[in-house]
C-alpha cells in the first residue's frame, strides 16, 4: 500500500519519453503512451456492443443488443466496460506494469484509461469507484494494488471520490489463468467480502480493474456488492479479451 500515494501523486507528472512498446523515443508533446505506429495496433472498443457485459459486435449490422451470455445468465452488473482489447502492446504493457512493477507504464496505462470517453457511462450517478481488491498477501507481493492506480486517474478525471474499504479480497484465490469460465466461478466464489455496509446501501458504485478476462471476478464483486445493499453496480477495466 506504501506506493500508492506515490503513484498517485506521480501519475499526474509522469509521462514515458519513450514508447511503452518499442522504446522509440516520444514527442514531448501531445503526451502519448505510444508512437503512432505501436498505437496503430491497439484496438480501441467503440462501436456496436451487449449494453451490460460491453462484448463488442464488429460490424454488426443490428446496433446494439445483448449478448447470448448475459441473455442466459444475467450478471450482477448492469454494465461492464473496457478501454482496449487486451491484446499486443497493452498487454505486454500490462504486464510490465503488474508484474514488472513498472511505475512510469502504470501511470501511462491510467491516463490511457481515464482518456478513453465510455460514451454510455454516466459518470455523474456513481457515488464511488471500488478498485477490485488483492489479498493482503498479494498486495504485500506487490506493493500496490494496479486496479487502485487505474481507479484514481478515473476518479479525478470523472470526479467520483474512491472507496478502496468497501470491498475486500478475503480468500487467497490461485490464478484464473488456465481456466475456462465455470472453474473461474468456482475458484473466485466467497473470495470477497463487503464491508461498512451503511457506505454501499442504496448507492451506485463502480468497480475498476486492470482486465476483464471472462467476467467472473467483477461478477464476483457485484454480487458482494449488491448482496450487500447496492443499488446499481458498474464496472469499468482497462482492457479486455476479446
Ligand atoms: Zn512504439
Ligand atoms: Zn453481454
Amino acid at each position: 500500500m506504501i506506493l500508492n500515494g506515490f503513484f498517485s501523486e506521480i501519475s499526474d507528472v509522469i509521462f514515458p519519453t519513450v514508447c511503452l512498446a518499442c522504446l522509440r523515443v516520444l514527442p514531448s508533446s501531445p503526451p502519448e503512451c505510444f508512437c503512432p505506429e505501436c498505437r496503430g495496433q491497439i484496438t480501441f472498443l467503440t462501436g456496436s456492443h451487449c449494453p451490460v457485459c460491453g462484448i463488442i459486435f464488429p460490424d454488426s449490422p443490428s446496433g446494439d443488443h445483448l449478448c447470448g451470455s448475459c441473455m442466459e445468465n444475467k450478471p450482477w452488473f448492469t454494465s461492464a466496460r473496457a478501454a482496449v482489447a487486451y491484446d499486443g502492446v497493452i498487454l505486454d504493457a500490462i504486464h510490465q506494469f503488474k508484474y514488472g512493477r513498472n511505475i512510469t507504464t502504470g501511470a501511462a496505462l491510467a491516463r490511457l484509461l481515464s482518456d478513453f470517453d465510455f460514451e454510455d457511462l454516466e459518470w455523474g450517478i456513481f457515488n464511488a469507484i471500488v478498485p477490485v481488491p488483492l489479498h493482503i498477501k498479494r498486495l504485500r507481493e506487490r506493493g500496490f494494488n494496479q486496479s487502485l492506480i487505474l481507479a484514481r486517474a478515473l476518479g479525478k478525471k470523472h470526479g467520483v471520490p474512491i472507496d478502496f474499504s468497501l470491498l475486500k479480497r478475503s480468500k487467497l484465490t490461485l490464478t484464473q489463468t488456465g481456466l475456462d469460465k465455470n472453474e473461474r466461478g468456482k475458484n473466485i466464489s466467497g473470495a470477497f467480502i463487503a464491508s461498512l455496509p451503511e457506505k454501499i446501501q442504496g448507492r451506485n458504485l463502480i468497480l475498476v480493474d486492470d482486465v476483464y478476462t471472462t467476467g467472473t471476478t467483477i461478477n464476483e464483486c457485484a454480487k458482494t456488492l449488491v448482496q450487500a445493499g447496492a443499488k446499481r453496480v458498474a464496472a469499468v477495466t482497462l482492457a479486455r479479451v476479446l
